[in-house]
């Protein structure tokens, strides 16, 4: 792939060594504009190898444009979802409403990218496998900074020594833990617990969704192309978070059961195959919100940083304008202070913006009483007859800076 828009590395000094943990999407992205800028890039994953998996991601606006840069925007495209429809139900499976999802989000005059989670991570992974060392099934067990560098000792008991350590391992980041203390610091519950697995498509649905909602519920049932599998997504309001459950994949599914209980539609079936599924994936709705993302040479992208919750659609897009602002701050200042100093100054109101719009998701796919509910389906019938909604503001107010040689 012939990447775009770059300056070519012209560095003539010593090759700055970094480590990124996590080779979900913000550390590969990351990696591909460090090499380009010049630096040795080592990418560690606790996952045997990229993870795929996960919902359907969207790639919108200013995080088009990063991988437009990147090259891969047509490859993207060609893996785009594209769904057609999707329908609302009642508790007792009755349709709401059926609309065009672009409707629903915001198309942004069909700019935007839609994918599975797992193309874009096989993607991104391909894209650098070449040019970065990747070291899976191992993760980072301790980080000791000094004015040289940071020592660091892996779990398979390999020890290094790296100039920059750059935490891309998620919302539940470890690499955030070690530096600056417990998750709950920093995690902003926002009220929901959701699972997602996949289960077979005996339903024939095809390029679509179907949402049943009752108040603070929802299953979904959503078929990406004509594929034999389901991604199902059952949702739900828990006013605390369910600390036991988020350590003990048995409570999540029992959590699950108690909560979907009676529920209509296809809801018990759904319930029955989250219990079989072998690659279920349970959290919780919350943003990372932190004072500062770096300390000393480690600095935080992506969910580990800022992560803006499902709610916003925003993950994958802020990761991806994350991993170019920080690489470009790396290119451009050589000091590492000053250049997480930049990157922060960058991209910190994109951040809020896009982190502002959890609330509007919530209220609008997700209400908690009848009465919201019965305002959401009012608002729904409404956009049967609109073509597509325009694209929130926040999803574009990042500028990109051209890349530029490292200094
Ligand atoms: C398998 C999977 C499924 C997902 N499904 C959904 C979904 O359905 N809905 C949704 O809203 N978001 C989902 N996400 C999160 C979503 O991918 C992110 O919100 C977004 O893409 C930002 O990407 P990120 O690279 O910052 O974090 P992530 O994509 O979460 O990637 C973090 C990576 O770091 C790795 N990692 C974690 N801890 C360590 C460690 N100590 N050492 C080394 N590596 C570590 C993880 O295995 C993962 O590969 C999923 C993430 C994963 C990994």
């Amino acid at each position: 792939m012939t990447p775009t828009g770059l300056s070519m590395d012209v560095r003539t000094t010593v090759k700055r060594r970094v480590l990124i943990s996590g080779a979900g999407i913000s550390g590969p992205a990351l990696a591909y504009w460090l090499h380009r800028a010049g630096c040795a890039v080592t990418v560690v994953e606790k996952a045997g190898g990229p993870r795929a998996g996960g919902y359907p991601i969207d790639i919108r606006g200013t995080a088009t444009e990063v991988v437009r840069r990147m090259g891969i925007l047509p490859h993207l495209r060609d893996a785009h979802i594209d769904s057609r429809r999707c329908t609302f139900l009642n508790a007792d499976g009755s349709e709401v409403a059926s609309v065009d999802p672009r409707a629903l989000a915001g198309g942004a005059g069909g700019q935007d990218v839609e994918v599975r989670r797992g193309d874009l991570a096989a993607l991104l992974h391909a894209l650098v496998r070449d040019d970065v060392e990747f070291l899976f099934g191992d993760s980072a067990a301790t980080l000791d900074q000094h004015g040289q560098g940071v020592d660091v000792t892996f779990r398979s008991g390999r020890r290094d020594t790296f100039d920059l350590v750059v935490g891309a391992d998620g919302m539940h980041s470890q690499t955030r833990e070690s530096l600056f203390g417990p998750e709950e610091r920093f995690h902003r519950y926002l009220g929901y617990c959701f699972a997602v697995f996949t289960m077979p498509n005996t339903f024939g649905l095809s390029h679509e969704l179907i949402v049943w909602n009752t108040p603070g519920k929802a299953a979904v049932l959503y078929a990406v192309g004509d594929d034999d599998e389901l991604h199902a997504f059952l949702n739900f309001h828990h006013p605390e978070p369910p600390c036991e459950a988020l350590r003990n994949p048995g409570a999540q599914r029992d959590l699950v059961d108690a909560v979907f209980a009676g529920a209509g539609w296809e809801v018990p079936g759904m319930v029955r195959a989250m219990r079989d599924a072998d690659d279920l994936f349970f959290d919780t709705a919350g943003q990372i919100r932190m004072p500062h993302w770096s300390s000393g040479r480690v600095v935080l992208v992506g969910d580990a940083a800022y992560a803006p919750s499902f709610l916003t659609g925003q993950g994958t897009s802020l990761a991806l304008a994350g991993a170019y602002m920080l690489a470009h701050a790396l290119a451009t200042h050589r000091d590492h202070t000053a250049a997480f100093a930049a990157y922060e100054r960058g991209l910190r109101e994109f951040v809020a913006m896009n982190q502002a719009l959890a609330g509007k998701g919530a209220a609008r796919l997700f209400p908690t009483t009848a009465r919201a509910l019965e305002q959401r389906n009012t608002m729904l019938r409404g956009l049967v007859t609109l073509p597509s909604a325009p694209a929130p503001p926040a999803h574009s107010a990042l500028t990109l800076p051209e890349f530029a040689p490292m200094r």
